[in-house]
């Protein structure tokens, strides 16, 4: 059970009593209410660009999408307002589904090009669509009434919007602290996440229509509020200028929204105030002065206000580290729900088949049709040079990189043209030669992230916090997991600042939380002290004893001689040697490969890649 913060428990009682403060201006109220609908909007975005790394400018668009809807269901058909929510969120979930299915593919500067389009084109309609009185809107809209009481004074709207935000934040931060919240924060890390089964485009749409739904809610309660609706809010402008909230206040929050709306809607309202005295009043320096302000916050203040006020937080109550999650005991809890786990493939069965693999990067053969087997219970070593090929070999398997020729079977199955989710799913965990974990998410979160398949629990249910005991076995599973690989005593650690062997071991256990068949280890031992190879090399035996199948990609040549049954050896895309690693370590064509044909009588003595040609 998750314990309500302080600090959360004060911000409520302060919101809550604000209206009753005695003589306090109407301006304020309104001002305050604009905060909170301005505040739902940055909020998806927060999600959308912050954490999901897709920049919108056209989320005011949805926001009108929600106004309209209700404006004119209310005006024109005499519906109740309170039906004009489930409608504006049913017309705002087709139309967000249908425009992030179709740009959501695209990458780079495409996207934000392809909001600012779509946000025009919906401007443009509100404006000449005649039964939504075109450029004058609709006027005349009802105020909300709850039980026969009139929400039209501001202080009662504050309540509302209010209550609707802090629901909304709670949600949201569920949403951020689940399975699925993992998989929309592990988005910018495209490959790492597909290897572990996130289904990117799914996830993507996901927090695409999570952050318009938010939107519509927010347009609804403006048309209520403000009694009439007309084009110009739902506008470019105020899309860039939501945009430009969500960065001022911090992406990497979703407190960062109010702080962001707050801070410039108080800015803005002071420079109204205070330019026109300074300026004259025919000037509008305004909008300069924001531009200057932009330049001047993405220059020194990057992640925005909110991790700023976090920092002075921490400091003023004295704790400098920053709050991992505290995790429930490693021991089943009675009656407690549990992972399943695969049945472990019969010892000596044939787990992985490679059957002549290619792949051509334009002139350059990465990986010549290269061919091997690997059985259960089996640890199979694929050695080489540097660009010998053997990263690639493994991004063929897992299904990141298309083959250009041969086949791969798994289990059986042939997996190759089968999506990265897809093969995890069968039962392939890999880790990366370049270190591949979220930063500034705890180990046991990146862990978690490893078992993302082995629960079925979705954005709803998370975002309600009604997955608590499944999000408790992914947890637990997690922990116990780097216990195995020896990180019991960094669960609540942020990954990032984990020393590199550590994030190497790391990236172990999050692959073993996938519960896999077959483990693809990518220079495990890289930047590891003789120590840790030690204890690593421990663990993988005790893997190899438990019946998993390992490939594994390592240069110290001592680790792969001691540990492994059978090698496979690469040399510019092409397998130069296969066999008994002793029998390997001699072979002429090896020792050319590594030592440009030295007859060394001990062969390979602890080769490491600087020895190794193609290096330089
Ligand atoms: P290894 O892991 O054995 O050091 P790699 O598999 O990383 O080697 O690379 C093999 C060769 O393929 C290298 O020459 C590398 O430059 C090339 N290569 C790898 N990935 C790409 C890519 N995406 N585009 C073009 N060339 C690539
Ligand atoms: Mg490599």
């Amino acid at each position: 059970m998750s314990r309500v913060p302080g600090p959360l428990i004060c911000v409520v009682l302060v919101l809550a009593v604000f209206p009753l403060i005695p003589g306090l201006p109407v301006f304020w109220i309104t001002q305050m209410n604009y905060v909170g609908l301005y505040s739902l909007v940055v909020l998806g975005l927060v999600l959308l660009t912050g954490v999901g790394g897709m920049t919108s400018f056209g989320q005011s668009a949805f926001v009108g999408l929600g106004a309209y809807s209700t404006a004119w269901l209310a005006t024109a058909m005499g519906m109740s307002p309170w039906l004009g929510l489930p409608v504006g969120l049913v017309l705002t979930f087709v139309v967000a589904y249908g425009l992030g299915a179709i740009t959501l593919r695209l990458s780079g500067h495409y996207l934000p090009l392809c909001t600012l389009a779509w946000c025009l084109a919906l401007y443009y309609l509100y404006g000449n669509l005649d039964f939504l009185g075109r450029y004058d809107g609709i006027a005349g809209i009802p105020a909300l009434e709850l039980f026969g009481w009139s929400l039209a004074p501001g202080e009662r709207m504050y309540y509302l919007i209010w209550l609707i935000l802090l629901l909304a934040l709670w949600g949201s931060h569920n949403l951020l602290h689940s399975r699925s919240g993992r998989a929309i924060r592990a988005l910018r890390k495209g490959v790492m996440a597909e290897s572990f089964g996130v289904d990117l485009a799914r996830y993507k749409v996901i927090v695409f229509v999570y952050a318009a739904l938010l939107g519509s809610v927010s347009g609804w309660l403006y048309a209520h509020m403000q009694r009439a609706v007309s084009p110009s809010p739902f506008g470019l402008g105020y899309g860039i200028e939501y945009l430009f909230m969500a960065v001022v206040g911090g992406v990497g929050s979703v407190w960062g929204a109010v702080v962001g709306v707050g801070a410039i809607l108080t800015l803005k309202d002071q420079l109204q105030n205070v330019l026109p005295s300074l300026v004259g009043q025919s000037v509008n320096v305004e909008l300069l002065v924001f531009g200057v302000l932009m330049v001047l916050v993405l220059q020194y203040a990057r992640d925005g206000i909110w991790p700023v006020l976090e920092k002075v937080y921490r400091r003023l109550r004295g704790s400098g580290r920053v709050q991992g999650i505290t995790v429930a005991p490693s021991e089943p809890t009675a009656g407690g729900y549990d992972l399943s786990r695969r049945t472990p493939p019969e010892a000596g069965a044939v787990v992985l088949s490679v059957d002549r693999i290619r792949k051509e990067f334009g002139g350059l053969v990465a990986v010549n049709d290269i061919s091997f087997k690997l059985s259960a219970g089996e640890i199979v070593g694929l050695i080489g040079p540097n660009g010998a090929g053997k990263s690639t070999t493994f991004d063929l398997i897992s299904g990141v990189t298309p083959l250009t020729g041969g086949e791969v079977h798994f289990m059986g199955r042939r997996i190759n043209g089968s999506a990265p989710h897809r093969i995890a799913q069968l039962g392939i965990a890999r880790t990366f030669q370049h270190v591949q974990l979220l930063p500034d998410m705890t180990a046991l979160e990146n862990v978690a992230l490893g078992a993302h398949l082995r629960s079925r629990a979705g954005v709803v249910a998370a975002a309600l916090h009604a997955e608590r005991q499944s999000e408790a076995a992914l947890l637990r599973e997690a922990a116990s997991q780097l216990r195995r690989v020896g990180l019991g005593d960094c669960l609540g650690e942020l990954a990032g600042n984990l020393p590199l062997g550590r994030q190497r071991i790391l990236e172990i256990a999050r692959a073993l939380a996938c519960d896999p068949i077959l483990l693809l280890l990518d220079e495990p031992a890289a930047g590891l002290r003789y120590k840790e190879k030690q204890d690593l090399a421990r663990v993988l035996d005790q893997l190899r004893s438990e019946g998993m199948s390992l490939l594994l990609v390592e240069h110290d040549m001592d680790f792969v001689m001691n540990l492994t049954d059978h090698l496979v050896v690469m040399d510019f895309g092409t397998k130069i040697a296969e066999g008994a690693p002793a029998d390997v370590q001699h072979d002429p064509a090896v020792l050319e490969a590594y030592l440009g044909g030295l007859d060394d009588e001990d062969a390979m003595p602890g080769l490491d890649p600087s020895v190794a040609r193609g290096s330089a």
